[in-house]
Order: structure tokens, then C-alpha cells, then sequence
């Protein structure tokens, strides 16, 4: 266990010093954030929480809630659990510089199982490159699946698909039809303008 000490001599009832990240993970749902990047090119930033990061995939095309859509998820680098609150203005210049909306926000539970049904870690799960998880967002619901490519000329790239279940709906497309910031109702053009950079 992380902060091992630094946890047995508090009491996270009475004080509001930070858990730590381990202890976020073992005492609370995992979360996940959505949040829509008008970069060099507009994607959505797709991250979940194992272990106590943020595993990140860019997704062009962003998340769809039909499940005949596979949508290409790029990995990209861990980001911080903090950055799930992160809405505003990166300068141009900057790594990623552009505008960054949180257009979905909340927590997930792990719905992987082994080949004998027993439970499967988020951590060998992501490993194995086959994550299977069930949002608890505002705009997406229900179980969502990423499938890491193993071969081909994709190899190393991901698919996130959502899953047959009553949350999956092959007439929405709220890519287009919510395009709001699910923490400050914003729109990219009003996050640009009230965050200068
Ligand atoms: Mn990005």
C-alpha cells in the first residue's frame, strides 16, 4: 500500500488533507472524464482511473452509444487524477494547447471477467488490452468495452465500443446533439472566450 504511514495516522472523516490516490481507488468508485479538445485537430480525450492514474485514449471521432460504431482510440500518456477537473484554455504553443470542455463526467465500475467468470483486475485488464467497463456518466450510460489491436497496420491502437445492453441506442448521437460542458454548461466558444489564455 502507498502512504501507508501517512494513512493510519489520520482520520479522512475529520481532515480534509488529500487521501492520496491509493486511497481514492481502494475507498471509492473509479472515475472517468470525457473531455472534448479543440487541439491542432478537435477529439475527445477518453481517461478512466486504474491505480491510481488517469489511463488516457484519444478518440477522433469520440465515444458513439451504437454499438455497430468502433471508434479509434489512440493511447496516450497517463495524466493525473486532478486533471478530471480540468476545464479551460492551454496556451497555443503548448503541448496540447487549445480549448478543453469536460463534456462527460463520473464514475464506472469494472465489468471484466477471466475464463472462468471470476473477476479480472482494471490493471490486467488494461494489460491484456481488453477493458470492459459500465459508465455512470450524464450523457453515457452502460457498458463500454476497449479493445487493444493486437496486429495489422492498427497494431497498438485501441477500439472503444459500446456494449449491448438497455443504455446502448443506435438513434442518439449525443456527440452532436450535447455539446456542453456537463460541469459549467459551457460551450467551447464560451470556455475560449472567458478563459483567455
Ligand atoms: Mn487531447
Amino acid at each position: 500500500m502507498k502512504n501507508k504511514e501517512y494513512k493510519e495516522k489520520r482520520d479522512f472523516s475529520k481532515t480534509d488533507e488529500p487521501k492520496g490516490a491509493n486511497g481514492k481507488s481502494e475507498n471509492h468508485e473509479p472515475i472517468f472524464v470525457i473531455q472534448k479538445h479543440d487541439a491542432s485537430h478537435l477529439h475527445y480525450d477518453f481517461r478512466i482511473e486504474i491505480d491510481g492514474t488517469l489511463k488516457s485514449w484519444s478518440v477522433p471521432k469520440g465515444p458513439s452509444t451504437d454499438p455497430s460504431e468502433k471508434r479509434l482510440a489512440v493511447p496516450t500518456e497517463d495524466h493525473p487524477l486532478e486533471y478530471a477537473d480540468f476545464e479551460g484554455v492551454i496556451p497555443e504553443g503548448q503541448y496540447g494547447g487549445g480549448t478543453v470542455m469536460i463534456w462527460d463526467k463520473g464514475t464506472f465500475k469494472n465489468l471484466k471477467k477471466d475464463d472462468k467468470g471470476k473477476p479480472m483486475s482494471l490493471k490486467k485488464s488494461f494489460e491484456e488490452g481488453t477493458v470492459e467497463i459500465y459508465l455512470k456518466g450524464e450523457k453515457l450510460q452502460g457498458g463500454y468495452a476497449l479493445i487493444k489491436m493486437k496486429s495489422g497496420t492498427m497494431k497498438g491502437n485501441w477500439l472503444l465500443i459500446k456494449m449491448e445492453d438497455d443504455k446502448a441506442d443506435a438513434r442518439r448521437n449525443p456527440i452532436n446533439t450535447e455539446k456542453k460542458s456537463v460541469i459549467t454548461g459551457r460551450s467551447l466558444e464560451e470556455i475560449k472566450k472567458e478563459d483567455p489564455e
